[in-house]
């Protein structure tokens, strides 16, 4: 039996004038993310996306992936046939076989898109309904909460024939939102942070700020794996790794140590800036929630949104730390991230950071540092990898 998997376009078939450029980047998408899983066909038309593998190609691992493509509401492995009822019954009745076998009640929902097709849907349901209970005697119909919902739809290119849809991942095709920047730690929110904006449709550059000898190779392996995940749905994207611990350390010298915090990360602000804008991403992506920790109140939020001219997007802003969790469950980068590494923030941490720092009083310990240098310095020795899906390990390019 020759099987396709169906996809029903999510909000983007909203988006009117847009919904060609939707469209284009979800099939760009899923081609990129079939790509190693052998030969597909892969087709747009009516609201839905029709994949169809060559003999060989990995089906199953196809549906795994396309659960993680952002742009898709629903999908549905499904049994193609000719649009001849003869070959619709055969099919209801083996393609559903365990799925019947299982279920005490079912119902027919049929859709008739090719109107040239002769029966009305009602007839379809009822012509395959009678069959399935000849077929299956143990079966009743039940239309209001029938265990199984057998579907039956007619289209151009073949009659379908299919169970219960799977979710898709929702949101927007990543990469019709623009390019944005991910200040990616090791810990569980920045991970779940960049998966809720690849969501949105941005395409997604990682920074990370690493502090050797203060911290391990390991730490930076972590954040290779999370992000690897995250790529499963937000596509490949660059890493940057940034050697930080002398910007630390000239500010642990030579300012006061309750504002170390905050100056830090205004420096982790200008100089992911500065990548971001050497990558052509025009925001930045952090994973702060308000009130998580001192350096995410009110006050000292807007000390560090004071460093950097991009928009910053804080999408955990929010939410709380179980809901979080949740996500970061989800999206399998939790058990990552609960590896015991040492960031570069534990590092250096103060005993008695200040909660409600004064923008005055930062700029004015900032006089005692070469800014411009130890920014300069951090982009100049940047090392750059390549994260993808499914690789294990990045792969570096310099
Ligand atoms: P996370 O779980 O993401 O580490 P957190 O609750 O531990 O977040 P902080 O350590 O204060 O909070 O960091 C706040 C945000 O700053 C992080 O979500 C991340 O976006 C960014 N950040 C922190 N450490 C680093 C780092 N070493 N490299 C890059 N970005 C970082
Ligand atoms: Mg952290």
């Amino acid at each position: 039996m020759d099987e396709v998997i169906l996809i029903k376009l999510g909000e983007m078939v909203l988006k009117g004038l847009n919904r060609n450029t939707f469209e284009a980047a979800l099939l760009r998408n899923i081609r990129r993310r079939l790509n190693r899983l052998g030969e597909f066909d892969i087709k747009a038309a009516q609201s839905t996306v029709y994949v169809t593998p060559s003999k060989g190609a990995d089906l199953d691992a196809a549906v795994e992936r396309i659960a993680k493509v952002f742009g898709i509401v629903a999908f549905s492995r499904a049994c193609v046939v000719k649009k001849e009822m003869p070959a619709i019954l055969e099919a209801a009745g083996e393609y559903l076989k365990s799925d019947l076998l299982a279920a005490k009640s079912f119902k027919v929902e049929s859709k008739r898109s090719d109107k040239h097709f002769p029966l009305k849907s009602p007839e379809i349901s009822s012509e395959v309904g009678g069959y399935l209970l000849k077929k299956y005697p143990h079966l009743c119909v039940d239309v209001h909460q029938p265990d199984l919902i057998v579907r039956v739809e007619i289209r151009d290119f073949g009659a379908y024939v299919h169970g219960q849809p799977l979710k898709g991942a929702g949101g927007i095709p990543v990469g019709t939102g623009g390019n944005a920047a991910i200040l990616i730690s090791g810990g569980i929110d920045s991970p779940v942070a960049a998966w809720m904006m690849a969501k949105r449709g941005l395409e997604l550059t990682a920074v990370h700020f690493a502090s050797p000898p203060y911290t391990s190779e390991r730490a930076e392996q972590k954040v290779i794996d999370l992000l690897t995940r995250v790529s499963e749905y937000a596509g490949r994207m660059n890493l940057f790794i940034v050697p930080f611990a002398k910007v630390q350390e000239e500010i642990m010298a030579k300012c006061p140590e309750e504002l170390f915090t905050i100056i830090m990360r205004r420096f982790m602000m200008r100089v992911s800036e500065e990548i971001a804008r050497q990558e052509a991403c025009s925001a930045l992506i952090t994973g702060e929630s308000l009130g998580q920790v001192a350096s995410q109140t009110i006050q000292a939020i807007a000390c560090t949104d004071e460093a950097a001219k991009m928009p910053v997007f804080r999408p955990l802003i929010g939410m709380d730390k179980l809901e979080i969790i949740e996500i970061a469950r989800k999206i399998q980068t939790f058990d990552i991230s609960i590896q015991p590494f040492e960031d570069c923030c534990t590092v250096f941490t103060p005993k008695h950071p200040r909660t409600r720092p004064e923008i005055g009083d930062i700029l004015t310990a900032e006089q005692a540092l070469d800014c411009e240098k130890l920014i300069y310095d951090c982009v100049r020795n940047v090392r750059k990898l390549q994260i993808a899906p499914h690789r294990n390990g990045g792969i570096y390019e310099r």
